[in-house]
């Protein structure tokens, strides 16, 4: 079997299209969505990073403010600076990129943004709103992950979905939204040590380890959708995911290619959370 591609580019140019309509609608009753991104420090990647959010917002017709604060600011003129933001209505949405400078409490600074404008979905509230199927923000990877399932028509319903990873912003919410969605679900982890045996078993594989090319065809059950969320930089510059793609592909019925998966997903979702947090002020 040579399994489909799900393209990543493709879906996020869609919902961003249709996004953009919805956008121009807010801002024709004056709600124009707004995403104030928080820098601090010169950290290369986060540069990239923020550079890339903002202009997806602008292309989508939001207002975008990138604020870029020096690595030595203090951790209480950060906190106003949040509070302010928190006051201030034209700002739909707060992001603050991480890491932070080590001199800062990133769970605190991430604990101070207003919970309405949390688009990120790393606030304790978000993550406890997904945890009880609450109204909330979820974080931008799975929920990504689970637009790409509903694209391709892949009800996690009754399936066993298998997640590799269990960080606070991928791993964990990802099996969250897939027991949401009534998978049965298994989280595996770095103490795991039947998981090839598990992964195996999988209907809906889903990779965020960190760890080049670690799943390989072996661990993957045939015609099973494969997600790949891993963003590895290899030795000669290229990027590469968890899931060795190559080998993959002919066991698989679906999988997410790196890049040009589940990387341009993340900040679609990002987009998807601020118009949602400005359509929310807006029927208030
Ligand atoms: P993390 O380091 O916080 O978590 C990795 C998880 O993998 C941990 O829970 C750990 O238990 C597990 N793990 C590590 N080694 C393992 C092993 N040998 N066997 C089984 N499990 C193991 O990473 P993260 O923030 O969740 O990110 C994971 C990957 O996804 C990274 O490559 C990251 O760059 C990428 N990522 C991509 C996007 C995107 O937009 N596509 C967004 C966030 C993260």
């Amino acid at each position: 079997m040579t399994a489909q591609p799900i393209d990543g580019n493709a879906l996020a140019a869609k919902l961003r299209a249709h996004m953009a309509t919805e956008v121009a609608a807010l801002a024709a009753q004056g709600h124009t969505p707004g995403l104030t991104v928080l820098l601090v420090g010169e950290d290369p990647a986060s540069q990239v990073y923020v550079r890339n959010k903002v202009k997806a917002c602008e292309a989508i017709g939001m207002a975008s403010r990138l604020e870029r604060h020096p690595a030595d600011m203090s951790e209480a003129a950060l906190l106003a600076r949040i509070q302010e933001l928190n006051a201030d209505p034209s700002v739909h949405g707060i992001l603050v990129q991480l890491p932070l400078p080590k001199h800062l409490n990133a769970d605190l600074v991430i604990e101070t943004i207003a919970p309405e404008k949390d688009v990120d979905g790393f606030h304790i509230a978000s993550a406890g709103a997904l945890m009880v199927g609450q109204p909330g923000f979820k974080p931008c990877t799975p929920y990504g992950c689970m637009k790409m399932l509903e694209d391709i028509g892949c009800n996690p319903r009754g399936k066993h979905a298998v997640v590799i990873g269990r960080s606070n912003i991928v791993g964990k919410p990802m099996a969250l939204l897939l027991l949401q969605a009534s998978a049965t679900v298994t989280i595996c982890h770095s103490a795991t040590p039947n998981l090839a045996e598990l992964a195996r078993q999988a209907d809906i594989l889903v990779a965020a380890v960190g760890r080049p090319r670690f799943v390989t065809a072996d661990m993957v059950k045939p015609g099973a959708v494969v997600l790949d969320v891993g963003i590895n930089r290899l030795p000669d510059g290229k990027l590469c995911g968890d899931v060795d793609f190559d080998a993959v592909k002919d066991v698989a019925g679906w999988i997410t290619p790196v890049p040009g998966g589940v990387g341009p997903m993340t900040i679609t979702m990002l987009l998807q959370n601020t118009l949602e947090a400005a359509q929310r002020r807006a029927s208030t």
